[in-house]
């Protein structure tokens, strides 16, 4: 049963955070080591046990927690990395964050908004790059026109088709609606539900919101309770890195968690960690007010996946490759791959700059990731299964808890790499990958190396979309 939400001012408790960060002096090594075996066991830490961790300056002991994170993200999803694409339909905005070169008052924008027949035809791209998970992205244009927007362009990706593959999951990251419009986007079947706070810091939130439905601080606060009354299991929350304080951001989005689970038993499906960004017609990205370095954001990747380990860290081509790579092992499972934040941009002209929300770090093909991951351990995956076969939310925890979705994850990310190698690999990459499928297949468990050989040989039979 749904109890009531309570009063948003009260699940994040900007006080109780600042008390949490008050020690100055580093934490002790012996307090330390025991959060960290705590967190090796796969329990997850409450905030004040983050702000501790949070503190921890020393490298010796750093090496320690990052060690603990690298165990975790082993041992609970293994060298798997979900891959995505982001299709953003339209950078029209009313809102006016001072940070995004979608923002109203931005005349050095052009201005974007993809047909239906244009949103088929970059999905088209998409797939016939490989790809099988969208994330819809668009500007703040005003509901309910918003709303019936998302809705048509949901229907023409699912429904579009190009040789034999078609994207098998639509997340989308949109404005705040109502609970009554979010029952109708679980009716359109959509993935996650994403959306970022930016900042929890009230006083910091006004001073970079400066116009439109987005200035209400508490009506973006209590999205996902709506999404999550509504009954989209899957949401995924985030920061924008660099508006304010990484440590109170942290321990307010732990605030945020405990809050979810508190009221519907299930936290976030992900977290996302952009930082911020230079974006045309925006001094404040081009110098962020509480920039985070490179040193941070990685114990920020690992506190995450220390705190809240059944949780998915999203790693977007924000990132320069190298960053990126840094990050898979301290917790990121899934990564974006060939994006573009233009709209139009996987079919246009090259000349797209003046239509993208920001610049990215890292502008390879999903092809050279997919080579690079060979290099690096890593496999890619597609799967698109839990979603299809109703594991989300509490049943997906359920599963995750006990370990038993990597019986389903391991096999499943097999197969679906195997489908894009088969159909739309280059040469070099499908030659990168072929020797290194039987290490894989030695790497995991009997039952789950044997669902994998089934369904490896239904993929070489020329049979698509299989999992378990
Ligand atoms: N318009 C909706 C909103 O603001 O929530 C949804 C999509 S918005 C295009 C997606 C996200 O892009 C924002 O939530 C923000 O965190 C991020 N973003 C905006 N400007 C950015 C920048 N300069 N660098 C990095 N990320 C940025
Ligand atoms: Fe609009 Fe979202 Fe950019 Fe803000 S972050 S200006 S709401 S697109």
């Amino acid at each position: 049963m749904i109890t009531p939400r309570p009063n948003p001012a009260t699940f994040i408790d900007e006080a109780a955070i600042a008390a949490l960060l008050a020690p100055e002096k580093p934490p002790e090594p012996q307090r330390v080591r025991e959060l960290l075996a705590k967190a090796r066991h796969l329990d997850g830490l409450a905030a004040d046990e983050v702000a501790t961790l949070a503190a921890v300056e020393e490298p010796a002991l750093l090496e320690e927690l990052f060690d603990a994170a690298r165990q975790v993200k082993e041992d609970i999803y293994g060298n798997r990395l979900v891959l995505f694409a982001p299709l953003y339909i339209s950078n029209h905005c009313h809102n006016e964050c001072s940070y995004c070169a979608f923002r109203a008052r931005n005349d050095s924008l052009t201005r974007r908004k993809l047909s239906l027949a244009e949103i088929a035809a970059e999905t088209r791209a998409l797939i016939d790059q490989g790809h099988k998970r969208v994330l819809l992205v668009a500007g703040e244009a005003g509901a309910p026109k918003d709303v019936d927007d998302v809705l048509q362009a949901i229907d023409t990706i699912s429904r579009t088709r190009s040789g034999r593959s078609e994207i098998r999951r639509v997340n989308v990251n949109i404005a705040p609606l109502e609970t009554k419009d979010f029952r109708r986007l679980l009716a359109a079947r959509i993935g996650t539900y994403q959306l970022f706070q930016e900042t929890y810091h009230r006083a910091t939130y006004a001073s970079v919101h400066l116009g439109g439905r987005k200035r209400d601080y508490d009506w973006r606060l209590t999205v996902m309770d709506r999404a999550m009354e509504a009954g989209v299991e899957d949401v995924g929350i985030g920061v924008l890195f660099g508006l304010y304080d990484w440590r109170f951001e942290l321990l307010a989005m732990m605030q945020h968690i405990r809050h979810l689970e508190e009221v519907f038993g299930v936290g976030p499906h992900t977290i996302s960690v952009p930082r911020l960004e230079p974006a045309t017609g925006s001094r404040l990205a081009h110098h962020p007010p509480h920039a985070v370095s490179d040193a941070d954001f990685y114990k920020i990747i690992a506190l995450l996946r220390l705190a809240v380990p059944y949780t998915g860290i999203i790693m977007s081509t924000r990132e320069t490759a190298q960053v990126r790579r840094e990050t898979f092992a301290l917790g990121v499972s899934q990564i974006s791959a060939g994006s573009r934040t233009d709209p139009g941009g996987y079919t246009g002209a090259s000349e797209t700059r003046h239509r993208a929300q920001f610049q990215l770090g890292d502008h390879r093909s999903l092809d050279e990731i997919i080579r690079d991951l060979a290099t690096l351990g890593y496999v890619p995956s597609f799967c698109t299964a839990c979603y299809r076969l109703g594991r989300t939310g509490a049943d997906f925890m359920d599963l995750a808890k006990p370990g038993l979705i990597k019986r389903h994850c391991g096999p499943n990310a097999l197969s679906s790499l195997a489908e894009y190698l088969a159909d739309y690999a280059s040469s070099r990459t499908r030659q990168a990958w072929e020797p290194l499928t039987e290490g894989v297949l030695r790497g995991m468990d009997s039952t789950a190396r044997a669902t994998s050989r089934r369904l490896l040989a239904r993929v070489q039979a020329h049979e698509r979309d299989v999992f378990v």
